[in-house]
């Protein structure tokens, strides 16, 4: 039901269209060609943030939430990328999970939220920027998109059968997951801007050792360890970018 609705929305929502431009990403080290520019990325947003408020609960609690604030803008300001203005929302939901929609939006479960450290939150902070800042769900769309059906898009040109099975993807990548690959360069990141904005980067490892605590001692469903890389793999990358920062 969200996705179709974020389908439906997303065929309205403008979709500006300035042809390829590619550009040296400092959070992947490569250089990129994008044909989804920053304003579309966060048209985008704005249409999935509007369907996510209305099919997910949020919370409104200003103690939690001046917390997820503080943490998430101090992670924000030091990241690769700050031509986005990112905004933080509660979930009202146990399971240990976060995730970040295009245009610099990123959600964070209450369940995760209240068991981390601060530490441990600005590392899965730090994790979900990674994820805007290297273009993940952008790069994602454009591969399942393509170029021609952007355009077309753009020009009003397309039926919406294409546009929902692409939506689809996106929504199911931004809740799910990445590849492993997407997962273990935001790990990366997470760990650089964790340590950037002056929290100890270690907060990352002990995260990861309560995830895998919580799935061992409960029945609820950790998307963020089943869909991503293995944990002790992931432990052990991180403590090598760690020690790679030291
Ligand atoms: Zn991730």
């Amino acid at each position: 039901m969200l996705r179709k609705l974020i389908g439906l929305v997303f065929i309205c929502s403008v979709f500006i269209f300035s042809g390829c431009t590619t550009i040296y990403n400092p959070a992947t080290g490569n250089r990129e060609t994008l044909f989804i520019n920053t304003q579309t990325e966060v048209n985008l947003g704005k249409d999935m943030a509007k369907q996510i408020s209305s099919d997910m609960k949020l919370l409104n609690d200003p103690v939690r939430q001046k917390r997820l604030d503080e943490i998430g803008k101090r992670i924000a300001a030091i990241s690769d990328r700050t031509d986005l203005i990112y905004s933080f929302n509660i979930v009202k939901d146990k399971e240990f999970n976060a995730f970040a929609i295009p245009g610099g939006t990123v959600y964070v479960n209450d369940g995760l939220l209240d068991a981390a450290s601060d530490d441990e939150l600005a590392a899965v902070l730090g994790h979900e920027v990674g994820h805007i800042a290297a273009r993940h769900s952008v790069k994602r769309l454009q591969a399942v998109l393509g170029y021609q059906l952007i355009s077309s898009i753009a020009l009003g040109l397309t039926g919406q059968g294409q546009v929902l099975q692409a939506v689809d993807v996106v929504f199911n990548v931004v809740t799910l997951g990445y590849s492993r690959k997407d997962e273990y360069l935001a790990d990366k990141l997470g760990v650089k801007y964790s340590k950037a904005a002056g929290f100890n980067p270690q907060g990352m490892v002990t995260f990861f050792q309560k995830l895998k605590a919580e799935g061992k001692n409960t029945s609820l469903q950790l998307v963020f360890l089943s869909s991503h890389p293995p944990i002790d793999e992931r432990i052990k990358q991180v403590e090598k970018e760690i020690a790679a920062l030291n």
